[in-house]
């Protein structure tokens, strides 16, 4: 076992490396300058934390965001590693108390914010001590083609070169284009060599887009499967914000809220509960989120589509740090696009820029859209090569896949009513059309007299607006830039027209949790735990352990030392340091429950997820009535719903009757319907059998009742 593995498993408590970090530890080692590109959540620190600790010296580690440093410090300490950090947050006594410290060699880890390296008596100080390496955080920042140059982080280059000895120098970053990748590697003198990249994929993240459904509805149930979970939902505004929170509230959920429109003071309490578990749901708007390093954040819904990928995975990436399973879920309505159209006429950047702004726009409502891989949508963008063209299994897209429903004759049901509008309108007043509304202008225009008025009124205006956009974003109907776009047909949709493509949708049901294999009174108990050790301590509770950690002894329940430490999470420091607590816990626990039976242990063995059953709770006969509707036959509908025809007949005619518009042309024609009530009026009763004898044997009895039920005869 080699040095770097035995600090891994000792102090972190894991048996192998991460993708890219064995490379660039090894090369650290080896003294060798190294620019490591990896996502968030892949690992970055023990990048350095690990070198760090076996190389002779001090480490010094350059970060722009000083409200994470105390976070980090907390959490070498706790695996009983020396560190400390020097910045603006500290009185200048406190700041000169640490710089003896650490020049009497009572530090191995220092952390600094860029700013630090233009005092005189900073440099001073580490001019005297043994420096083993500096790490460059965020190192994209270095580069003024990054999207956060920090024009300090490049003042450090000559000030580091004062130094007797200049140490080997370590660049980390998430988010690097070629440009600034290229960047980096020449200020910092990287060989091309010396470059880890592992890609952008966030293995643990599945993403979700859910459209067409009431976002506050969702929402509830959401929080009903993931109560005690973690997550942030992002609003667009701060009225979203200000309503959703006090919806959840009053349902008990136990949620915070951050936006800019509250006091600093509100705003900090409000990290400080989320921070701390105390609050599980952080509602904000985007101002919420830079330096939050919460590593058990399970989910992050977007309540709204933001305005570009880029804001998109920086902030889905919040989610899942600690490489345990997560949602990044975006609820997309038709609005959102509105609104993000409207932000970006009211900015003030010139035509070129607005224009740049409508691209990204274009590609983030295409996310939306897409019927492809989520996850690879997002590399893609990135030009993440290693995966372009994949699928990831996991995203809403590729999970439901098998869940695709058919709707080529709804579609084309939309397409002819296009058409049959002669190519003039637009989606809102199609959608009228579609629907069979009363409205005054369908009159106007004549439309309410073109065969396809009312042909989907089983659908809601907003579902056919939905659904129009939809075959817009496909490319199966054209549209007509101007201030009202207008539909039109292309090629795609002649194919639609004539049955030579078929259409899909996908539904997308909530995310459930993945099936419970671990003993959650156990888990919850070992959470107070935490929680209350965590206080004691002032330091939030994943420093301690991860949810991961605690679900994987909520699994095993180990009773000794060893077993302790062949749980994910914990090593030999983080053991001597908390473990003694948690395996009593745990021991109680067993005695309260002697009879539980002990999985056996498998590496690696991940949790299998399980789907959970939808079930349509709408009247059986409205169900039939929407099937009918979209294109489907009584017979077929009786075969798929195993009922009878007469049955499924009675449904639509019920629903005829509850006020759903029928197309009568359907069941029978003019001359049809004249004889049966000419027919009708012959006869003195009304039962049925004696008017279906008193007609031609063609008139069955579908046809018959379809005309006494349009005329209100039965
Ligand atoms: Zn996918």
């Amino acid at each position: 076992m080699t040095n770097a593995e035995q600090i891994l498993q000792t102090y972190f408590g894991y048996d192998t490396f991460r993708a890219g970090q064995k490379q660039t530890i090894d090369n650290i080692m080896s003294g060798d300058n190294t620019l490591a590109v990896m996502p968030t959540g892949g690992g970055k620190s023990l990048c350095y934390q690990i070198p760090g600790m076996a190389l002779d010296g001090v480490a010094i580690i350059i970060s722009p965001l000083i409200s994470l440093m105390k976070d980090q410090v907390d959490a070498l300490q706790a695996l009983g590693i020396p560190a400390t950090y020097i910045n603006s947050s500290l009185t200048t006594g406190e700041q000169q108390t640490r710089l003896r410290d650490i020049e009497a060699g009572n530090c191995k880890f220092v952390y600094v914010a860029p700013e630090r390296f233009e005092s005189s008596v900073f440099i001073s100080a580490i001019r005297r001590i043994r420096i083993a390496l500096v790490a460059f955080d965020e190192a994209h920042c270095i580069s003024q083609w990054g999207h956060d140059f920090r024009p300090s982080y490049r003042s450090i280059i000559p000030n580091l070169k004062q130094l007797p000895d200049i140490p080997v120098t370590v660049a980390l970053t998430a988010t690097a284009t070629e440009e600034v990748m290229a960047d980096i590697q020449a200020l910092l003198h990287i060989g091309k060599h010396n470059v880890v990249k592992t890609g952008f994929e966030r293995e643990n993240l599945s993403f979700h887009v859910v459209k067409g459904k009431d976002k506050a509805t969702y929402i509830r149930s959401f929080m009903k499967e993931h109560q005690d979970e973690s997550g942030i939902i992002y609003t667009a505004t701060r009225k979203q914000s200000d309503r959703l929170f006090e919806q959840l509230t009053k349902r008990g959920v136990p949620a915070a809220k951050y936006h800019a429109g509250l006091t600093e003071d509100e705003r900090k309490q409000a990290q400080a509960s989320f921070i701390h578990d105390e609050k599980t749901v952080m509602i904000a708007t985007n101002a919420f989120g830079m330096g939050i390093d919460k590593s058990n954040v399970r989910f992050i819904i977007h309540y709204a589509m933001p305005m570009t990928i880029e804001a998109y995975y920086q902030e889905a990436g919040r989610a899942g740090r600690d490489g345990e399973h997560s949602d990044c879920i975006l609820l997309f309505s038709p609005q959102d696009v509105q609104l993000q159209k409207f932000l970006i006429e009211q900015s003030l950047i010139d035509e070129n820029a607005k224009q740049n702004e409508y691209r990204k726009l274009q590609a983030m409502i295409n996310y939306c859209h897409t019927h492809g891989c989520l996850t690879s949508y997002i590399l893609e963008y990135f030009n993440d090569d290693d995966r372009t063209g994949s699928t990831c299994g996991r995203c809403s897209n590729c999970l439901y896949r098998h869940e695709r429903i058919d709707i080529t004759e709804e579609a084309q049901m939309i397409l002819s009513c296009v058409k049959r509008m002669g190519e003039r309108f637009g989606v809102s007043l199609t959608a009228k059309v579609l629907k069979g509304s009363k409205d005054s202008r369908l009159h106007q225009f004549r439309l309410h007299t073109i065969s396809t008025y009312g042909i989907l009124s089983a659908y809601t205006e907003k579902e056919l607006t939905e659904r129009i956009q939809f075959l817009v974003a496909e490319q199966l109907l054209a549209t007509q830039d101007g201030k009202f776009p207008t539909l039109r047909l292309n090629q795609n949709s002649v194919d639609v027209l004539k049955g030579k493509r078929t259409v899909w949708i996908y539904t997308a049901p909530i995310p459930s949790n993945e099936t419970v294999d671990y003993h959650e009174d156990l888990f919850s108990a070992l959470r107070e735990l935490r929680k209350r050790m965590a206080d004691e301590q002032d330091v939030p509770p994943y420093v301690l352990f991860s949810d991961a950690t605690l679900k994987e002894l909520s699994r095993y329940f180990p009773e000794t030392k060893e077993d302790m430490l062949s749980i994910k999470g914990i090593g030999e420091k983080k053991y001597d340091q908390y473990g003694k607590a948690f395996l009593t816990t745990v021991k109680e626990w067993l005695r309260e429950n002697p009879d539980v039976s002990r999985p056996v242990k498998i590496a690696g063995a991940a949790p299998v997820p399980k789907k959970k059953e939808q079930a349509d709770d709408r009247p059986s006969h409205t169900i039939s009535y929407t099937m009918f509707q979209s294109g489907k036959s009584i017979k077929d509908i009786a075969l798929i719903r195993e009922l009878t025809s007469q049955t499924v007949e009675g449904h639509i005619f019920k629903a005829f009757k509850d006020g759903h518009p029928l197309a009568w042309g359907i069941f029978f024609n003019e001359e049809e319907e004249t004889a049966i009530l000419a027919a009708r009026d012959e006869l003195e009763e009304t039962r049925l059998k004696p008017l279906k004898e008193s007609l031609p044997d063609e008139y069955d009895y579908t046809t018959i009742k379809a005309v006494l039920v349009k005329n209100e005869l039965i």
